[in-house]
């Protein structure tokens, strides 16, 4: 069979995955371990226990032993105190939990740079702060960090792209020193490098299961990065719409464009910058309005030939973001037509526009045109919606290669080591 060339693991809300991947960054072997119960979502040991799962499944079913690199993606912004001997102590904020106490968020506030991705209550420098001031707290690492720490890896290592909302600097490349001020105590953060550099030499768990000596640690990124990366987008100019509960657009640039107005930051990935940016419209307003059952039955009745330019922006409640910052922007949602059929064609029509305005939105605060675009999600099923979106962006459609954050994170070392010897 097939021999692994690189390993990526995925610890999500979900659960654990592990995906092996070949030396072009072919998928050969996928496993899950799902947890079992909501609470686990938030659990480290169940987090470790989910991740073994799924290693060891992948390893029965795929050779490891030829593996050259192990990189681990995480939910961004999701942090852990650890203790004295790196155990965790039980406190965890997951990527959607605010950081409880108000006074860090204000005081973050009051000593970071403008623009700074770092402020508010759900940034992971909040977080970070309130866990590392925790009950037998030492110091505070996101949840990839630690999934790697478990694996072997003998230090507390973090990368870029987990770090950026922690507060990490990415021009000179460290943790800037007013997140001191702020009340971060710098010595209880994780070392960040790049992400899919190589850091350490495989060893404990993974040395035990059979994976070479000669095998590495990488640094990793979050999920959002890897699931960008997994569908093959590698390019500056290709893009990933992401059409779920929310519409996301994610485009490779060649610089990082920073528009917190808007919610647009950058991470650094390879050798060109992730753009991101994410309306409220989306999938939660055809679930609330529509309901999933009848999608398909409403989708074969749709005319995309004959856009009904109803002109909806759909909005489950006011306020957007992006493409436009606008805390008060009224939904559109009417006339409403009889037939439901044109009811679901006009709210497509109105995420198809939000969609142009938002790659549009991204060319005008200086990023280049798109390229390919490549999409996933619930909405990228939708036949006549594929239809609307390529017309109105003027891109055709491509096919993604994976939808699993883990062989993003696997094609990141594979990047990391064809630079290496290259
Ligand atoms: P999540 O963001 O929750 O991961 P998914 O990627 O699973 O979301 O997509 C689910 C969303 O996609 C739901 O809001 C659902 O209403 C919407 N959806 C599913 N199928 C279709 C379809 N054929 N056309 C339009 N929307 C769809």
């Amino acid at each position: 069979s097939e021999q692994a060339y690189a390993l990526g693991i995925d610890i999500g809300t979900s659960g654990a995955r592990a995906s092996a991947v070949d030396r072009h960054g072919n998928p050969i072997g996928f496993a899950a371990a799902p947890f079992e119960s909501p609470a686990e979502t938030r659990q480290p040991d169940a987090w470790w226990t989910r991740v073994r799962q799924a290693v060891e499944n992948l390893n029965s079913k795929v050779d490891l032993t030829a593996v050259r690199g192990v990189a681990v993606d995480g939910t961004s912004g999701t942090v852990l105190a650890l203790d004295s001997r790196d155990r965790p102590t039980g406190s965890v904020l997951m990527y959607n939990e605010p950081c409880p106490e108000s006074e860090i968020a204000s005081r973050i506030a009051r000593h970071a740079p403008a623009g700074s991705t770092a402020v508010g209550a759900n940034s992971g420098l909040a977080r970070a702060i309130y866990l590392s001031r925790g009950q037998d707290a030492v110091t505070a690492v996101h949840q990839a960090d630690w999934i790697l720490m478990m694996l072997g890896c003998p230090a507390r290592i973090s990368d870029e792209n987990n770090a950026l909302k922690t507060g990490y600097d990415l021009a000179s490349e460290r943790w800037p020193e007013w997140i001191e001020r702020a009340g971060m105590d710098v010595g209880a953060l994780p070392k960040v490098v790049r992400a899919g550099k190589k850091v350490a030499p495989v060893a404990g768990y993974l040395r035990d299961l059979g994976l070479p000596k000669s095998a590495f640690f990488h640094a990793g990124t979050t999920d959002g990065c890897a699931s960008f990366l997994a569908t093959g987008a590698s390019e500056i100019g290709d893009a990933v719409t992401a059409l779920g509960s929310t519409i996301v657009l994610k485009l490779a640039s060649a610089r990082p464009i920073n528009a917190p107005e808007f919610g647009v930051y950058s991470h650094r990935v390879g050798k060109f910058w992730l753009l991101g940016g994410a309306s409220n419209s989306g999938g939660n307003v055809v679930r609330a309005l529509i309901g999933d059952s009848k999608l398909g039955e409403l989708t074969a009745r749709t005319n995309p030939e004959q856009p009904l330019g109803l002109n909806y922006y759909p909005l489950l409640r006011p306020g957007e973001r992006f493409p436009f910052n606008d805390p008060d922007y009224q939904p559109r949602l009417d006339p409403r037509p009889a037939d439901d059929a044109q009811f679901f064609q006009a709210i497509l029509e109105g995420m198809t526009e939000i969609e142009r305005l938002g790659y549009r939105r991204l060319e005008e605060l200086g990023a280049m045109p798109l390229k390919t675009l490549r999409t996933v999600g619930g909405g990228a099923r939708n036949p006549a919606w594929t239809l609307m979106r390529s017309r109105a962006l003027g891109v055709e459609p491509l096919t993604a290669k994976s939808l699993e954050a883990a062989v993003g994170t696997a094609s990141l070392v594979i990047a990391a080591l064809e630079q290496e010897d290259a």
